[in-house]
Parts: structure tokens; C-alpha cells; sequence
């Protein structure tokens, strides 16, 4: 089987949504690779945008499309949708490297998790999904955040230097472990100085959480975003129902900020691709029950997202 096919249908059953991404193809006389699209080396973003019109809401974890996808373009790249079962920490060459180690070295972290080798001199570190979108970690130079509504190329991807994409810890070699604290800290937005007056429902009670919400409430919608990453084609929609009215307690109980739970399941859904007015109509439904029965942050361990089997 096409090795770039090969693995992309096994991130799909990781239930990583991949989607087609073009590639460096050799100039006239190949003296040189430009990207595979019709601009050529005048391209920007050489090998590294998608083939599909809607990029990553394109991503799926069906087979039979990716199939289809490789029949059509053998030698595409695979893009994988972050967010949903993984983000990424993208060290962008030397300079990004640099200002990792001394963040390393200065909080004692270790970073044992899977890591890529990217075909442009950098590395990529896969973590748990926060629940967090695309950001810079702050204070890392050339160091970048994948998370919701985020992509990355994956090995065996080539890049239009002649690098290609590898694992340097792979799946299977290491669990894709928690972001550590030292890390997150840096992702979190920082403490508002002053309060949000233009928002008269939030400027009065000094115990309601800030925009993005409390760490237990942001774990509970990361666990539920994962959740609905995993779900099998057909049960999508009840999935998504199911983890959003989960979510939706907690913004009623005062964890979660409303805006911040609704845009992301609306990403991750468009990520597996369900429909958009369908995506509409189940998350009002799920707003409607969950905003009906408030949950609140439990005393004693952190989060644990309930199978229930269905
Ligand atoms: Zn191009």
C-alpha cells in the first residue's frame, strides 16, 4: 500500500481526522521541488495547504474517503486536525529549540511524549487536547500552540526543502502525555488587569471565572471534545449532543464561559464533518437541556469523562 495512505488511514483510527495536503513535486528538469499546486514556486505555503476546498473541516476518519483521497492524489501529504485526540507544541528550527530548553531547564520539565521530526528543521511535540485553540505559548519565541481549529503536517510528509517528516518517539513508543503545568501556564491567557465593563452580566460578582474558565471546566471540555473525536461515523450527531449538554452544565453552574464551549464544539463537529445546521440545531438542543441543570466543580479528584456506552 502507498506508505503516505498507509498512515494516514492509521491516524484516522486513532480517530485523528487527516485530511490531503499538497506536496513537493520536482521543477521542470528536477533540479528542485516547488509545491504540487498551479502556482509553483511562487507558492507561499509551499506543500503545506490543503487539496481540499475546506482544509482541516474536510478532515475525516473515514477510510473509504481517505481512499478516495490518495486514488486521486498518491503522493499528497497527510494534515491531521488538532484539538480533538492531540495538540501540538510546534518548534519552529534552532530559535524555537533554544527558547524550549531554557524553559525545560529553568521549570525541570521533561518532554517524553510522542515527538516529530519535521521536513523543515523543526519539531512538534504531541499532548493531550487542552481544549485550547492555535496561540503562541507566551514568552517562547518561534514556538507555536496547534490545538482546536489547528493542523500539522505528519510523517511521512515531505516538505519542499527535500526534508521529510519523522518520528523521533513514535505513537507506539510513548503515550501522548498531559501538557505539563510549566507549559500551560504559558498558554493560558494572562489575568485581566481590569474587569470587562462592557459586559454588565459579568462585572459584578468577583467569583465568576474568566472568559476561558476554570481548569476543572476546561479538562471536562477537552475530555468531552476528545470524546466526540472518537465517536464512529453515524453516531456522531448523538455524540455530539451527549458531550455538549455534558459541557453546557458546567457553563450553567458558572465554570465555563458559554461563547468558549459553543465555538469549539462547533469546531471540533465541523472537524468531523457533520453538517453545519445540523451541528446548529444539536448544540442548541444540548445548550437548552445542559443550561437546565447546573453542575458545579466537584470537591476531590479531577475530571473523569463518563462512558456510558451508548
Ligand atoms: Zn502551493
Amino acid at each position: 500500500m502507498n506508505a503516505l495512505l498507509g498512515a494516514a488511514l492509521g491516524y484516522a483510527a486513532r480517530g485523528i481526522p487527516v485530511y490531503p495536503v499538497h506536496w513537493p513535486r520536482p521543477t521542470p528538469g528536477g533540479a528542485s521541488l516547488a509545491c504540487s499546486c498551479r502556482q509553483r514556486q511562487a507558492c507561499d505555503r509551499p506543500a503545506k495547504h490543503p487539496l481540499v476546498r475546506h482544509g482541516i473541516h474536510d478532515a475525516t476518519t473515514d477510510p473509504t474517503q481517505l481512499e478516495r483521497w490518495w486514488s486521486r492524489w498518491p503522493h499528497a501529504n497527510p494534515g491531521l486536525a488538532t484539538g480533538i485526540v492531540f495538540d501540538a507544541l510546534d518548534v519552529d528550527g534552532p530559535a524555537g529549540l533554544a527558547a524550549l530548553r531554557q524553559l525545560t531547564r529553568t521549570a525541570n520539565l521533561r518532554l517524553p511524549g510522542p515527538l516529530v521530526a519535521t521536513g523543515g528543521g523543526g519539531w512538534h511535540h504531541w499532548f493531550t487536547p487542552t481544549g485550547l485553540g492555535n496561540r503562541p505559548p507566551r514568552g517562547l519565541a518561534h514556538v507555536d500552540w496547534r490545538g482546536i481549529g489547528g493542523c500539522v503536517l505528519a510523517p511521512p510528509s515531505r516538505h519542499v526543502s527535500g526534508g521529510s517528516y519523522h518520528w523521533l518517539r513514535a505513537l507506539d513508543e510513548a503515550p501522548v502525555p498531559e501538557v505539563p503545568a510549566a507549559l500551560r501556564a504559558l498558554l493560558d491567557p494572562e489575568p485581566p488587569t481590569t474587569t470587562r465593563p462592557t459586559d454588565p452580566t459579568r462585572s459584578a460578582d468577583p467569583d465568576r471565572p474568566a472568559a476561558l474558565g476554570h481548569p476543572y471546566g476546561r479538562r471536562v471540555l477537552a475530555d468531552e471534545l476528545a470524546a466526540l473525536g472518537r465517536a464512529t461515523p453515524g453516531q456522531r450527531n448523538r455524540t455530539l449532543n451527549r458531550c455538549a449538554f455534558k459541557v453546557y452544565r458546567y457553563v450553567a453552574g458558572g465554570v465555563l464561559d458559554e461563547e468558549d464551549v459553543t465555538a469549539a464544539f462547533t469546531e471540533a463537529a465541523l472537524t468531523i464533518g457533520l453538517d453545519p445546521a445540523e451541528i446548529g440545531r444539536t448544540l442548541a438542543s444540548a445548550r437548552t437541556a445542559g443550561l437546565a441543570n447546573p453542575r458545579t466543580v466537584p470537591v476531590g479528584p479531577g475530571p473523569r469523562t463518563e462512558e456510558d456506552g451508548s
